[in-house]
């Protein structure tokens, strides 16, 4: 007998084809496979009992990166051919998955190199179909090995039959490579112009990379998509001078520990979270770390959470051999530039580290390391980049091809085709000319692999971001798109929902329509339009762009407010210095660059000011994450907050903080109070508007007590919940909310 199998789903660039090949061979069937646009083909022939357990078997034993979604089965006349061949690939690539995403190093690959007689022994560039680079090392589509950074290693004899073998793991692997033939490593002094340090060999040279790291050194170590600026965790002198060297804040540093069970030493890891850190995307899970851990302080000032990765690629996993138990590593750039991926750029790389373990692999694109965080069950991104960058969202139904260019902060691109968003991986701060020629560049490589030609363009209405200059210069009919309904488009896309939705944005900045600075936003809307149905009543702050690193001066702003000029005795305008603290008032007073805001994230910042938890933050959002890691739990009670379709009034609330804390009350019990009041308020909104679904988005609901506590009263009431999952919150998600409006609105 003789079957057509169509197996939809993620079936393309992930071992599938050989695995099917395996499976029809050793069941004795002949017949073929063959790529297609959205899956494969398979047609087999032979017995029944054969036939009928090649079905079987072939969704219970598919590769481990397979996601069959659905499997149609039809009979065919026999052709009587005996052979079973794999066909090459027809159709478009944005269909068809051919630029997949850069892939953990798997088990059995990690076997290979920690096996003595295996000729991969301590080989840090090992991989198979199953596992390794890709994204970050394609030039140009079809992802062939010549379009790869690896075209320029010749395989040897042996290399080259694994690759062309289809019984073999590494079959048609593209990055295929071994000591023989692939590339090498090379350790640096970071001192410019100097030679090689040791011309050991590749494991030589890992072992002086660890007694480096072990005896405190700091080392730049060149990933998948860029260098890690590495050292000991639980060295805090280390930890101290990378801190200083890279950026004078207390942002967290990202830690790799060596497996599961060193992060259950250092982390409280739940079920999803364990799924999260052994996901081959191999993402960073931020879990709550451990009180009395032997991390040092410096790793995460002042936050209850800790960023963890495992190892992803076969030399990660050979660092942590003899004795380091835990390891820093964050992006290889100073705050606000690109990663660092290219030998051109190492002199970036020269103040940051003392020595550098560097590769003669190019990297092709940057991709930095992704971030997601666990919220009922299911791992949320926050920075989306290696592992999931640039596979693309379906969107449920066909848009028109458009690009938008996202917003400012942690800005990433989207193209549209067919039913398909493709965002570009976490591309950072769109402020200096270094990130505006990452992004131009990923947009170009993108357009070319996905056949991507877009006829209109999207970006923020804020005239001063560099995206929407961009977009502006492109020639193509552009809209402005309202950032807060750029996040609830977002929210809507990934969740395909067309129709209309209460939309709750709450975040620091996004410029409204009136041309002042919105940010607790609730809209009705859909892709065509919005309703600003309710928002926080605008509060003057003082001091520009610079107030959100002083959060006191927010609080002044808000205390003005709802006090008048007798403002109380609180304790934090002690803490500030007579001089500015008048300065400020008087600037307040005058309205001197002085500018209105709704947002939720300044109302945060005010709070955390006002009980002393935070006057002044050296990274965005410090004062609201510090804010609530002091949330106490199991606290009912709340502040009131009055919703008000002419503007929700916040200053009871800032006169009940301020009451609270000038009789001594707990910053625990304030702040969940205060979180508490944001909770009702948009369940009151909820109530109000009567549409059964609720969409929350914006960087405010990465705050896991507010979302915990939004979510379980709206789920309570019967609301149906909208919530991010594959795409961030933040400004990160924007601009596939753009992409949904612009497709909306253009032929
Ligand atoms: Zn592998
Ligand atoms: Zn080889
Ligand atoms: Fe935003």
């Amino acid at each position: 007998m003789r079957k057509r199998i169509e197996v939809r789903g993620t079936v393309q660039g992930v071992g599938f084809r050989p695995f099917v090949y395996r499976l029809a061979t050793s069941l004795g069937l002949a017949g073929y496979v063959r790529n297609v646009s959205g899956g494969v083909v398979i047609e087999i022939e032979g017995v029944e009992g054969a036939v009928a357990s090649f079905l079987t078997r072939l969704r219970l034993e598919a590769p481990p990166l397979a996601v069959i979604e659905k499997v149609d089965i039809e009979d065919r006349d026999p052709q009587r051919g005996d052979a079973f061949i794999i066909h090459g690939s027809v159709g478009d690539p944005s269909k068809s998955g051919m630029v997949p995403p850069d892939i953990a190093t798997c088990d059995e690959c990690v076997a290979d190199f920690l096996d003595p007689s295996n000729r991969r022994y301590l080989y840090p560039f090992t991989n198979c179909t199953n596992c390794g680079p890709r994204y970050s090392i394609i030039q140009d589509v079809p992802y062939d090995r010549s379009n790869t950074t690896m075209s320029v290693f010749a395989m040897c004899a042996e290399c080259q039959s694994e690759y062309d073998s289809p019984s073999n793991r590494r079959f048609h692997a593209q990055p295929n490579a071994c000591p023989a033939c692939g590339p090498e490593l090379l350790l640096l002094s970071s001192s410019p112009g100097q030679a090689p340090l040791a011309p050991a060999s590749g494991s030589g040279l890992i072992r002086q990379t660890r007694q480096l790291l072990k005896s405190g050194a700091i080392v730049a170590i060149k990933g998948i998509g860029g260098f890690h600026l590495a050292c000991d965790a639980e060295n805090d002198g280390a930890v101290r001078r990378l801190r200083n060297r890279k950026r004078k804040s207390d942002k967290p540093f990202a830690l790799m520990l060596p497996d599961l069970a060193a992060a259950c030493e250092f982390a409280h890891v739940g079920e999803p979270d364990r799924r999260a850190l052994l996901d081959p995307r191999r993402p960073i899970v931020l879990l709550p770390g451990r009180a009395g851990s032997t991390l040092s302080e410096a790793v995460a000032p002042g936050n209850r959470n800790i960023g963890v990765m495992l190892p992803y690629t076969p030399l990660h996993h050979l660092l942590f051999k003899d004795g380091i138990r835990a390891l820093v590593m964050t992006s290889g750039n100073l705050a606000e530039e690109p990663i660092v991926s290219r030998h051109a750029d190492l002199p970036r790389l020269h103040g940051l580290a003392d020595h550098i373990l560097a590769h003669n692999r190019d990297i092709q694109t940057r991709v930095d390391d992704s971030v997601v965080r666990c919220f009922e069950g299911i791992p949320r991104l926050i920075r989306r980049a290696r592992g999931y960058a640039p596979e693309p969202v379906d969107l449920g139904h066909c848009v028109s091809e458009v690009l938008a260019c996202g917003g400012e902060l942690k800005s990433a691109f989207c193209l549209t085709k067919d039913n398909y968003a493709i965002l570009s991986q976490h591309i950072g701060d769109l402020e200096n000319l270094e990130t505006l020629e990452f992004f131009e560049e990923t947009l170009r490589h993108m357009k070319r692999f996905f056949r991507v030609e877009p006829r209109a363009v999207a970006c923020d209405l804020h005239p001063g971001y560099l995206s929407t200059k961009f977009a502006l210069g492109l020639g193509l009919p552009q809209i402005g798109v309202q950032h807060h309904h750029a996040h609830i488009a977002s929210c809507m896309a990934e969740n395909r929902v067309r129709e209309k939705v209460l939309g709750v944005a709450f975040d620091g900045t996004g410029y409204g329509t009136d041309g002042r600075i919105w940010g607790g936003e609730f809209l009705i809307c859909d892709y065509k339009g919005f309703d600003r149905v309710a928002h926080f009543k605008y509060v003057p702050v003082a001091g520009g762009d610079a107030a959100v690193r002083e959060p006191w001066r927010i609080a002044l702003g808000y205390l003005r407010e709802a006090f008048g000029d007798r403002l109380p005795d609180l304790p934090m305008l002690r803490r500030i210095e007579e001089k500015k603290l008048r300065f400020v008032l008087a600037a307040l007073a005058r309205r001197i660059n002085t500018g209105d805001t709704s947002s939720c994230g300044r109302l945060f910042d005010a709070v955390s000011a006002i009980c002393e938890v935070r006057l002044e933050a050296n990274y965005e959002g410090q004062a609201a994450i510090e804010l609530e890691n002091r949330a106490a739990a199991g606290v009912e009670q709340k502040y009131a907050l009055e919703l008000d379709a002419a503007g929700i009034d916040t200053r009871p609330l800032i006169q009940a903080v301020a009451a609270d804390v000038m009789r001594g009350a707990p910053v625990g019990l304030i702040s969940a109070k205060f979180h508490n009041a944001i909770a009702s308020l948009v369940l009151d909104a909820a109530r109000a508007h009567h549409l059964k679904r609720v969409a929350l988005s914006g960087g405010t609901f990465q705050n896991f007590y507010l979302l915990t506590r939004t979510v379980g009263l709206l789920r309570a009431a019967g609301f149906d919940v909208l919530l991010h999952s594959a795409i961030p919150p933040n400004d990160g998600g924007l601009a596939l909310g753009q992409a949904m409006i612009c497709a909306a609105g253009s032929p």
